[in-house]
């Protein structure tokens, strides 16, 4: 194979993406029946019922045919609930497709991209995938450092920087009034990507970040299906941004990148207030039922704004054997500089009470 002579380095040396295993994969590389899967931050109640009707009625989304390649419905829907227009929408398969069209409009060799220590990896793998280099600024109380990173952006060769508001794995967040602080120090022909993939969990409510788009042009925010509209099978996810920007990601995007299911069952999951509303409740008594639990082991935890909590696990790479033993698999960190952390997603009250029974008191 010489077809890698010709792969710039910094593709090179990455380590592809590790998703969570597969209940199945990991009970059968070491003989144990995992029965609870922690590892992903998906949502423990399923997904949205009527997003779940919607898929059972494939005549109204037409699998024969293609998609709709502008997602005219689902755009329509979204910007009307947030009080957008349509123009100001863009969508993608996941959320992640947005994060790479960013990076596709921006990055090239010797251009640079700005994400915090402990950020969430798809930051770092797009860059490098571009033979871009990063800035990654060191964490601040495992949140981002924001007066750090905007100070980083003023570096010749900046091109975006990307912000996890709540952050991945951490937890940490970022009050409304301090992001906006930060986008207006950020040169205006560098791309500000936050990442609100899970801003519905925020108790206080993302805030007004929305109304920062009227007043930066180079702001774009991302939002997902896959999390607490509990449709991450399907890939789907959206942008939020200016006209203008959003001409831009056009050009980039693959045509079709967003699929008929999962616009049809996108569009129903939108609308459907009961299910979030009960995934909130669900999240809220299951963070406290991790929360006290970790504590009364003798674990320390990282304060978390998702529906997910970090613990000090000591040896990570140990105690997550530990509990897959227990039949029990949370995501070890180690890739995000968090060897002696483990993330565990908050599930149902069942089953973060057999993480908790599979976890060892602290010594
Ligand atoms: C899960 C997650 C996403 C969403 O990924 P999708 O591609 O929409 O499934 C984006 N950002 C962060 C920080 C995440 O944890």
């Amino acid at each position: 194979m010489a077809v890698d002579r010709h792969v710039p380095p910094s593709v090179l040396k990455l380590q592809p993406y590790q998703a969570g295993k597969t209940v199945e994969q990991i009970g059968r590389e070491i003989g144990v029946e995992v029965t609870v899967k922690l590892s992903s931050n998906e949502n423990p109640l399923g997904s949205s019922p009527a997003a779940l009707r919607a898929l059972a009625a494939p005549q109204d989304y037409a699998p024969h045919l293609y998609p709709d390649a502008a997602a005219v419905a689902l755009r329509a829907a979204i910007a009307k609930k947030l009080n957008l227009e349509p123009e100001q929408v863009i969508c993608g398969n996941g959320s992640n497709d947005i994060l790479e069209m960013a990076a596709t409009l921006t990055l090239r060799p010797g251009s640079k991209a700005v994400y915090a220590q402990h950020s969430f990896v798809v930051y770092r793998l797009a860059t490098f995938a571009r033979g871009a280099e990063a800035i990654e600024v060191p964490a601040a109380n495992f949140g981002h450092d924001l007066d750090a990173m905007a100070e980083a952006c003023q570096q010749d060769g900046v091109r975006i920087v990307y912000v996890a508001n709540p952050n991945n794995p951490t937890g940490s967040w970022h009050e409304p009034e301090a992001v906006a602080a930060f986008v207006a120090k950020i040169p205006e022909d560098v791309l500000v990507v936050l990442d609100e993939a899970y801003h519905e969990y925020v108790e206080d409510g993302p805030g007004p970040t929305l109304a920062l788009l009227a007043k930066h042009p180079n702001l774009l925010i991302s939002r997902t299906f896959s999390k607490i509209h509990g449709l991450a099978g399907l890939r789907i996810g959206y942008g939020l941004a200016q006209p203008g920007l959003l001409a831009l990601l056009n050009r980039v995007r693959q045509p079709f990148n967003a699929n008929s299911a999962a616009q049809a069952a996108a569009a129903a999951a939108l609308a459907d207030d009961d299910f979030i509303a009960r995934s909130k409740d669900a999240n809220r008594a299951g963070m406290t039922q991790l929360q006290e639990g970790l504590a009364a082991k003798g674990y320390p935890t990282i304060p978390s704004c998702g529906n997910f909590i970090c613990f000090a696990s000591g040896d990570g790479a140990a105690m997550f054997m530990t509990l897959l033993r227990g039949g029990v698999v949370i995501r070890n960190i180690d890739e995000y500089g968090l060897a002696n952390w483990l993330r565990a997603t908050v599930g149902t009250e069942e089953n973060n009470a057999q993480l908790l029974a599979a976890l060892p008191a602290r010594t």
